[in-house]
């Protein structure tokens, strides 16, 4: 199997402490990370689509001791121009990058960098026990604009002490720092982290599902207006998450969920004054399945208020765009 990147997961290492939410043992599903000796017998034996990126996920890379993450990066470098990998990335602590760090990776095929900023609010970033600044975020990013490596930002809600307003703000924050992409993954509690403390004493009521589909994909259409691609909403499907997780916001599908929720708010709007009847709901071809999928979630909403949708794709409308026609009318209503 060709491979888009070819992530290896190095649970926690380099990590100076656990933020209060954390467990990417049980996010990565892995506990021990690989050497360098496996990552360049792995990286051997790869094959990778065009372009795809050699990446180094779930701790904070630029934290390692230099030895170390020296040795990944000469265990990756040689692999980069061959079995179709073009660069190298990773994501780290926005704490962790100086000036030093990143005249020590520039020697290396680096591509892209992406930054855990998670909050861009002081107070929830330490109440969540992160250790850096807002500040951080955006002279690390600089220092990333400067060494010509695309910029990857991370971002979470839902998190103790933090508010959909909140998010929002971190949202248009991270946008000002120019990143090429973006992580978004809400809140959820796993077992044996501080916040799982927090949430069983009380103190701490993280949103579900209903309430962060709004606010996400609210994020979503700011992240999209400022040209910032999303690579990831929401933790990867996991089944030691599902088996675990304590509360908060976790779906496998929670991208199209998303999606779904919010073509559903364009026909609200479309639909707003109609009479009730039969409709027929034209949208892109990759808006489909997030429009009838989920047992037919959204369409579902509408029948129970006397509007009977029929859901199709046109080839002709770009993704996001919706055309309403009533049964029997031959003028159709957009947005
Ligand atoms: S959030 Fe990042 S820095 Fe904090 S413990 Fe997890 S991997 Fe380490």
């Amino acid at each position: 199997m060709k491979h888009a990147n070819f992530a290896f997961f190095i649970p926690h290492l380099g990590c100076p402490h656990r933020c209060s939410f954390c467990d990417q043992q049980t996010i990565a599903e892995t506990k021990i990370p690989p050497s360098p000796a496996e990552v360049a017998a792995a990286l051997s034996e790869a094959e990778a689509l065009p372009g795809a990126e050699i990446a180094f996920f779930g701790g904070s890379f630029t934290a390692l001791p230099s030895k170390l993450m020296l040795s990944y990066l000469e265990a990756a470098a040689p692999f980069v121009g061959k079995n179709g990998f073009s660069g190298i990335r990773f994501s780290t602590r926005p704490d962790a990058l100086s000036a030093q760090t990143v005249s020590l990776l520039s020697r290396y095929p680096v591509t892209a960098v992406e930054l855990g900023a998670q909050s861009m609010d002081d107070r929830v970033l330490a109440l969540n026990e992160r250790g850096h600044t807002a500040a951080d975020v955006e002279e690390a990013a600089k220092r990333v604009h400067a060494a010509g490596w695309s910029l990857g930002v991370q971002m979470m809600t839902g998190l103790y002490g933090d508010t959909p307003a909140g998010s929002i703000e971190t949202a248009k924050r991270l946008i000002a720092c120019k990143p090429d992409t973006v992580r978004i993954y809400p809140t959820v509690v796993l077992p044996d982290t501080r916040l799982a403390k927090r949430y069983l004493a009380g103190e701490y009521d993280p949103p579900d599902l209903e309430k962060t589909l709004p606010l996400c994909a609210e994020l979503l259409s700011l992240f999209e207006a400022a040209g910032v691609r999303v690579i990831r909403l929401g933790l990867h499907a996991s089944p030691e998450i599902e088996k675990t997780m304590l509360a908060g916001c976790y779906h496998p599908a929670l991208r199209e969920l998303c999606s779904g929720y919010r073509l559903s708010q364009k026909i609200k709007t479309l639909l707003s004054g109609q009479p009730e009847g039969n409709y027929t709901i034209s949208v892109a071809p990759a808006d489909l399945s997030a429009l009838i999928g989920h047992g037919g979630k959204w369409l579902q909403i509408f029948a129970q208020e006397g509007f009977r949708l029929r859901a199709e794709a046109d080839r002709r409308l770009i993704r996001g765009e919706i055309n309403l026609k009533k049964e029997g009318d031959h003028a159709a209503q957009r947005a």
